[in-house]
């Protein structure tokens, strides 16, 4: 068996034709979506996916307003910068690009943008939201994933979904999201013993750790979906997900690559919620 690939790169392109189409309808009502990116300090990788999703917001007629601070920059001010950004009716998505630096209180940060514009979802009002099955803007990247395998027919009621990573971006809200559509789920982390115990059982396995090749061939039974969400950096500049790619193609029937599979999804959904604040402001 070789596993079909989950092409998060081509349909990131047909799901932003829509979005720019959505885009140019606001448009012709007097509104222009508009994104507001706050990056603080200068993480290269942080400075790389800032550029994405510029470049994104481009593509697909959304205007974009880069927020770029120094390393240095205390956290009233970045609160201060929020609370303009909240009151700016050309904006309506806010995302501050995480990490950030030790001497900012993340949650602080993530709690002063308001609900209406929290386009990335990690306000509490929408994580909560994620628990009742009601978000206004789901997590970019487990909404990503979600629609992949929407897109390719593959329903997760009643599967045993494993998700590797209990991260509040990615592993826990994937879960929620997961459960909702009523998934069995399991959540591993660092401290579960015997990785493979659990992912063995996957009928979709999830993973999003941050370690090169932590899913080989053995730990997954035949026919599993695999999403692997992970994005590393290997030392010679390649990007390699978090699953030994080609050995467990050969037992999985669908897998994502890397890049190529969820990386492009999370930025297109991050567009997806910008203009769905848009029109929710028309309303
Ligand atoms: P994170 O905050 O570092 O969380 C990683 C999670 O994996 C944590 O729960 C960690 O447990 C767990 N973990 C680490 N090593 C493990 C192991 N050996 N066995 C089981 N669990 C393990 O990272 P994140 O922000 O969720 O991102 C995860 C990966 O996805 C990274 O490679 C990141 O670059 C990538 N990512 C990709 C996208 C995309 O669009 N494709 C978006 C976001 C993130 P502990 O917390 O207990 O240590």
């Amino acid at each position: 068996m070789t596993a079909k690939i989950l092409d998060g790169k081509w349909l990131s392109k047909s799901l932003r034709q829509k979005l720019r189409e959505r885009a140019a309808i606001l448009l012709e009502g007097g509104i222009q979506p508009g994104l507001a990116v706050v990056l603080l300090g200068d993480d290269p990788a942080s400075k790389v996916y800032v550029n994405n999703k510029v470049r994104a917001c481009e593509e697909c007629g959304v205007k974009s307003f880069r927020h770029a601070l120094p390393p240095n920059t205390t956290e009233k001010s970045v609160l201060s910068t929020i609370a303009a950004l909240n009151a700016d009716p050309e904006i309506h998505g806010i995302l501050v690009q995480t990490p950030l630096p030790s001497h900012i209180n993340m949650r602080r940060i993530l709690e002063s943008i308001s609900i209406d514009k929290d386009v990335d979802g990690f306000h509490l009002y929408n994580i909560g939201g994620l628990v009742v099955g009601n978000s206004i803007f789901p997590p970019c990247t487990p909404y990503g994933v979600q629609l992949l395998l929407e897109t390719a027919g593959i329903d997760v009621s009643g599967k045993n979904v494993v998700v590797v990573g209990a991260s509040n971006i990615v592993g826990k809200p994937m879960a929620l999201m997961l459960l909702q559509k009523e998934a069995t789920i399991t959540i591993c982390h660092i401290k579960t013993r015997d990785l493979a115990q659990h992912t063995i059982l996957a009928d979709i396995l999830i993973v999003a750790a941050g370690q090169p090749k932590l899913i080989v061939p053995q730990m997954v039974k035949r026919g599993v979906v695999v999403i692997d969400v992970g994005i590393n950096r290997m030392p010679d500049g390649s990007i390699v997900g978090d699953v030994d790619f080609d050995g467990v193609r050969k037992k999985a029937s669908w897998i994502t690559p890397v890049p190529g599979g969820v990386g492009p999804m999370t930025v297109t959904m991050l567009i997806e919620n910008t203009v769905h604040a848009a029109e929710r402001k028309k309303l």
